[in-house]
């Protein structure tokens, strides 16, 4: 027989080929592209068939929505997002989603009701690969997309109006205070650390903090002939030091602490001239604010005495501050409990990347499960989960939600 776990995996591989892709020989679902209309005509029957009333919400999330013995009560959302980055893994989003499917299935299957209903909602726009916008339709649910944000532009110049949403109602797809239990998100983990371990699953402590700068270090530009060694003021290997030094800052941490140079432009750029300006980007991130900001701190420390001992200019902007989203204690107490009930050992992580569950901590507590995936690798073809980690996922949900069924007070 095939589990529940192998079935949600098998449902992401059949949605990764045309037509629920755009790409020719790989996987690209963009928002409110054909790929992505498909893809959702797909899974509303896969949600019909496990029990559920579907529908598509003014932001163009597909919702499917199970009863509970109170119809009236907060439902427990279960969701992930549809859309994928260019040249795609299959499971990074879908994979949540169709465990919300198999998870309602299975009660279904036993006509069990909880004393809430479950809502399984599939996210149009995480990753942000066709408008110039990340999170959108979460942001529209959770409550917190201003109307400004929705006058978007795709890359062909299509208007986010134009593209088959009724934008005058777009932020009416929020939900009504009272009517969200919680929100619980499957994932792959899309980093080494389960597999390091060597675990199935772990329960998600929180989305990290994230800083981004942008560092201008400028020296002179001057000839590579004969400029002598010791009279140079070379922002390349000025910005090259300073490279090391954030690495050495975040290594010695020692703690869930990353940080990382991801984009470098030298200027002029020119094999026969030495470098005058060097641009570069530093991420900094840890599920612990007050770590970040240290860290940040050192950074910004060490960067300014680099430039000083070699007589540089050094210009740091703040690009953006996310503040860490913490995940429900309760609620984690909730998964580890399941975890343990499935046989296996708990074990807490934070996420360094970014997903639907941080916005939607807006709106209600938030819970998160990481699935591991073969050597941390996603946004990539090769992206791969075993289907029997992903039944041990499953287990796990079921018991959660069984969980919070007992511990569920109506109000
Ligand atoms: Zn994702």
């Amino acid at each position: 027989m095939v589990t529940g776990g192998a079935r949600a995996v098998a449902r992401c591989d059949m949605l990764g080929v045309s037509p629920y892709s755009d790409m020719e020989g790989g996987l690209y679902r963009a928002y409110l592209t054909p790929a992505y209309t498909a893809a959702q005509g797909r899974l509303a029957g896969w949600m019909e068939e496990a029990g559920m009333t579907v529908r598509r919400d003014a932001a163009a999330n597909l919702i499917g929505r199970y009863e509970g013995t109170d119809a009236t009560a907060p439902a427990l959302l279960i969701g992930s997002h549809l859309d994928s980055v260019r040249d795609a893994g299959r499971y990074d989003g879908p994979l949540g989603i169709m465990l919300g499917v198999e998870a309602v299935a299975a009660l279904h299957q036993a006509d069990k009701h909880l004393p809430f209903p479950i809502e399984v909602i599939a996210f149009g726009d995480e990753e942000g690969s066709r408008f110039p916008a990340a999170m959108l339709t979460s942001r529209a649910v959770a409550g917190t997309l201003s109307p400004d944000a929705l006058d978007l532009r795709d890359g062909d110049g299509v208007a986010l109006k134009d593209a088959g949403v009724d934008i005058s109602a777009y932020l009416s797809a929020v939900r009504a205070p009272g009517t969200t239990l919680a929100y619980l998100e499957a994932h792959i983990e899309q980093g080494p650390v389960l597999e390091a371990k060597g675990l199935a699953i772990g329960t998600v402590t929180g989305i990290a903090a994230q800083l981004r700068f942008q560092a201008v270090v400028t020296g002179q530009a001057n000839h590579a002939g004969t400029t002598t060694m010791g009279l140079r003021r070379d922002a390349m290997t000025g910005a090259a030091e300073m490279m090391l030094a954030i690495e050495r800052i975040a290594r010695d941490d020692a703690s869930d602490l990353v940080a990382t140079v991801g984009r470098v432009d030298a200027l002029p750029g020119a094999p026969n001239v030495i470098p005058g300006e060097v641009r570069f980007t530093i991420d900094v991130r840890s599920g612990n604010e007050d770590r970040r900001n240290r860290a940040a701190q050192a950074i910004l420390v060490a960067l300014e005495d680099i430039a000083s001992t070699r007589h540089l200019s050094l210009s740091l902007q703040q690009i953006h501050d996310l503040p860490a989203s913490p995940c429900n204690p309760a609620l984690m107490d909730l998964m580890d409990a399941a975890i343990v009930d499935t046989g296996h050992s708990p074990f807490r992580l934070v996420s360094g990347a970014g997903h639907d569950a941080m916005v939607m901590a807006a709106l209600c507590p938030t819970a998160m499960l990481f699935i591991r995936c073969k050597d941390g690798i996603s946004h990539n073809p090769a992206e791969h989960v075993d289907p029997a980690d992903v039944e041990i996922a499953l287990q796990a949900m079921m018991g959660f939600i069984e969980n919070l069924g007992e511990t569920f007070v109506p109000a």
